[in-house]
């Protein structure tokens, strides 16, 4: 059979509110021309993100009711660990709220003043950690990952030899740890294949550093390995995982993406001092390290949620939904980066509006066009999120000026995402009167979340 069908049937509906264009006008006045402050009782299909956005399935629903509250030691915690364990073999498993949670104990521990830590693309909340610390953050993805329009098998994959290179130059005793994002989230979500993992370890050993993997979707980079990269066909996709977990030394994790939850999060780690220290930050700011911040319920819908997503039937329903909407927009003409990757579609912002530049935001101004168009919420990944100034005030762009629409798990229907598409087509169509925005207001860090826009007369 052809035709890609959800592995799921419906047993829950949440209506979705649908609005006018007059209504959405106004609305996006009120919220500053930021999607971030667009009430979701607004918000026809939310695409802003895929973290937390989950669609629980019923058994994870009820083991919501079999959650353990113990404070400590509770039933749960066991279960999350041992699931947690079996996938990434890591001794110690440190809960968090979420993700950032985890980083910040992180980087607390490792970061600070003339510290360095490379990645092969930081995501905003990871770099915001360092940075919060006076630690630097460096990225050091291919090449290929930084060109939208070309296609390759693994473009989150790291620049091994740029990466030795600067570790011989700043010194090694200054990288404290180098992580590693699966899948590349802010560079496409694209996969970082086995083989790179591997050769990346081999270079962070020879010095001593180690590598620890931001690995939100892991089980998504898990299956694009199982797809595209010799050898890896016949293995299971947690067989897959295992290997690329085996050569880690410890990892930080949103378990809002990959962990089919709506929060969560954990540091694992060989480590042994490195865990000690960690759990003391984390009684004394996230709560005992048999909950970490969540409610025990949480981790018992983790726990389930870490085996549904290695289902593989589930991840060719999941990267095949995302393939089905970039090859839509595709068909249309739309211009997105390629090939799609495992959790979201990114418009190419700078060849949709080539006519704005990248200080006057096109991805974000493409962005609330969506929203006025379709009431469909996306987020801008590009100058907003990471454009920073020079000594000068000149304007440094990122490699590229993108707009995401995160596809929340197992949540839309293949109708929701052709409607998302055919919106994203007009204002395509439209793209002549597109027109930049400015910062009037924003905050010293993640100013994405919270600044304040108007439109360039
Ligand atoms: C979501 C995400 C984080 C942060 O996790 P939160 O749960 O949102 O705090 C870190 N790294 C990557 C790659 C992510 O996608």
């Amino acid at each position: 059979m052809k035709t890609l069908i959800e592995p799921f049937k419906i047993k829950t509906v949440e209506e979705i509110p649908i609005t006018t264009i007059g209504q959405r006008e106004k609305l996006l006045k009120e919220a500053f021309y930021n999607p971030f402050y667009l009430k979701s009782q607004f918000i026809t299909i939310d695409m802003l993100t895929d973290s937390g956005t989950t669609a629980m399935s019923s058994k994870q629903w009820a083991g919501l009711i079999d959650g353990d509250e113990s404070y400590a030691g509770s039933k749960s915690y066991y279960k999350f660990e041992k699931a947690v364990k079996d996938i990434t073999g890591f001794k110690y498993i440190i809960p968090a709220h979420q993700g950032r949670a985890a980083e910040r104990i992180l980087f607390t521990l490792l970061g600070g003043k003339g510290k360095i830590i490379p990645n092969n693309t930081h995501f905003d909340t990871t770099r915001g950690n360092i940075e919060y610390t006076k630690a630097e953050a460096v990225d050091f993805v291919t090449e290929i990952g930084k060109q939208a329009d070309k296609v390759a098998d693994f473009k989150g994959n790291m620049d091994v030899d740029a990466l030795e290179k600067f570790i011989k130059k700043v010194g090694a005793k200054n990288i404290p740890v180098c992580m590693m994002t699966v899948t590349n989230n802010t560079g496409g979500g694209q996969p970082v294949s086995m083989q790179n993992i591997r050769e990346t370890k081999a270079v962070l050993k020879k010095y001593g550093i180690p590598l620890f993997l931001d690995c939100c979707r892991f089980a998504e980079n898990a299956y694009f390995i199982k797809l595209r990269e010799k050898g890896y066909a016949n293995k299971t996709v947690k067989q897959i995982a295992q290997e690329m977990f085996s050569y880690a030394d410890g990892c930080t994790m949103s378990a809002k993406k990959d962990g089919l939850s709506n929060t969560g999060g954990f540091i694992g780690t060989n480590d042994r001092k490195l865990a000690e220290k960690a759990k003391e930050l984390l009684i004394i700011t996230e709560g005992f390290i048999t909950y970490g911040g969540l409610a025990r319920r949480d981790l018992e819908a983790l726990a389930i949620g870490f085996q549904e997503v290695l289902n593989e039937d589930y991840l060719q329903y999941r990267v095949g939904q995302v393939k089905m909407f970039g090859d839509l927009l595709m068909k249309y003409g739309v211009p997105i980066l390629v090939p799609t990757g495992g959790h979201a579609v990114y418009l190419d912002a700078k060849r949709f509006a080539r006519h704005i530049l990248p200080e006057q935001y096109p991805g974000h101004s493409i962005a609330l066009e969506v929203y006025r168009v379709g009431g469909i919420r996306s987020c801008e990944i590009g100058s907003v999120m990471f454009g920073r100034k020079d000594e000068n005030g000149k304007h440094i762009a990122p490699n590229m000026e993108l707009v995401r629409f995160a596809v929340p798990r197992r949540v839309y229907t293949k109708s929701h995402i052709e409607y998302t598409a055919e919106a994203i087509a007009e204002v395509y169509d439209n793209r002549k009167k597109l027109k930049g925005v400015k910062i009037v207001w924003e905050p010293p860090f993640l100013r994405h979340f919270t600044a304040k826009f108007e439109y360039i007369k």
